[in-house]
């Protein structure tokens, strides 16, 4: 029986962003070598089909899509992380420590994995169980928003070993935090003041603007666009935007599910055309936790719309970026749409 971490969050008090400090600290040792890190082959992986037993703790499962194959038990698994930053049991314990503030690490950390397989490439997965893996997302975002003690749920994937991925079977995680992280919280509050000015949701405005100028949409569906936002943090970095306003991620519909799936995988797909080996981030950026509270956002629904942004891994973060968070761009959105829609 492993013992019970407790890792903390920490406020930094000079520009209000929350950091988990893990109650175990790593030795410098553990640092060497981070990057040539081998990531699980297949034999060693306990995530593929057979070894359910030897994971952490199951949270769900979907059943496969055909009961025509018995050896195929599940389409996707949600478990509990290895080594969990944020956990379930406990309270807060809001307290200071000198002119510090900190608490306990509470929240969820969970482990999607997306296939039984280990070998399928999330594009090539096929729609049926990109499907899947989104009603996953969507299931996981909508159970944890009823912890009250919860503010936000991130979900994310990191493909490739530059891009931080556990192992080489495909899966996502989730965080679930008891603070609103500081890269959404700024977001949220442009969002809310914008609409306070201009009363129109700053994402609608968005989707407007590219639809009308075109040369940064990399692909256009039924219910979503996929383009390149005009001030970009990283070249080829996309946006998904559902073209219905919502603010929250759970509440998409069957019909947008589908749609999400086929858009997704038909730009990874694109984005692996191009660069064969390349390391990506993606995430869900959606509303906070809706239960109402003391300092409830009432405008919320309107002020806020869900979007998935999807950032290939390709260059070092140099110390002018670290230094400013001005960050240089060398190739446009337009031409990275370009180069996009033409592979
Ligand atoms: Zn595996
Ligand atoms: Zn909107
Ligand atoms: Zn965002």
């Amino acid at each position: 029986m492993k013992k019970t971490v407790i890792n903390e969050l920490r406020k930094d008090p000079l520009v209000g962003r929350w950091i988990a400090v893990l109650g175990e600290s790593l030795p410098p040792s553990a640092y060497i070598g981070e990057n040539s890190r081998e990531t699980a082959k297949e034999n060693s992986c306990m995530l593929c089909a057979g070894r359910e037993s030897e994971t952490p703790m199951e949270i769900t499962r979907m059943s496969p899509a055909s009961l025509a194959d018995p050896a195929r038990k599940w389409s996707t698994r949600v478990i509990a992380s290895f080594d969990p930053v944020f956990t379930v049991e406990g309270d807060l314990g809001r307290r200071g420590e000198g002119m510090y503030d900190k608490m306990n690490s509470i929240g969820a950390s969970e482990i999607i994995i997306e296939s039984p397989h280990h070998h399928v490439q999330p594009e090539d997965m096929g729609l049926d169980q990109m499907i899947r893996v989104i009603q996953t997302y969507r299931d996981r975002m909508a159970d944890l928003e009823k912890d009250f003690r919860l503010r936000y749920t991130l979900i994310y994937k990191n493909h490739g070993k530059s891009a931080g991925a556990l192992s080489g079977h495909p899966l996502s995680q989730l965080t679930s935090t008891p603070v609103i992280p500081k890269r959404v919280k700024e977001e949220f509050d442009h969002a809310k003041q914008y609409f306070a000015y201009k009363e129109r949701c700053i994402f609608c405005d968005i989707m407007r603007e590219e639809m009308r100028t075109e040369n940064r949409i990399v692909i256009e569906s039924r219910h979503y666009i996929a383009f390149c936002p005009y001030a970009s943090k990283f070249p080829f970095e996309t946006w998904i935007l559902p073209k219905r306003h919502n603010c929250a991620f759970q509440d998409i519909r069957p019909d947008e599910i589908e749609d999400v799936a086929l858009i997704l995988s038909s730009f990874l797909k694109k984005l692996r055309a191009l660069f064969p080996d390349l390391s990506y981030n993606y995430f869900i950026h959606s509303a906070p936790n809706r239960v109402t509270r003391k300092d409830h956002w009432h405008t919320l629904g309107e002020d806020y719309h869900w979007h998935i942004e999807i950032m290939p891994r390709f260059l070092r973060t140099t110390g002018f970026e670290w230094g400013s968070g001005l960050y240089i761009l060398p190739t446009s959105p337009e031409d990275a749409a370009k180069y996009l829609r033409e592979v």
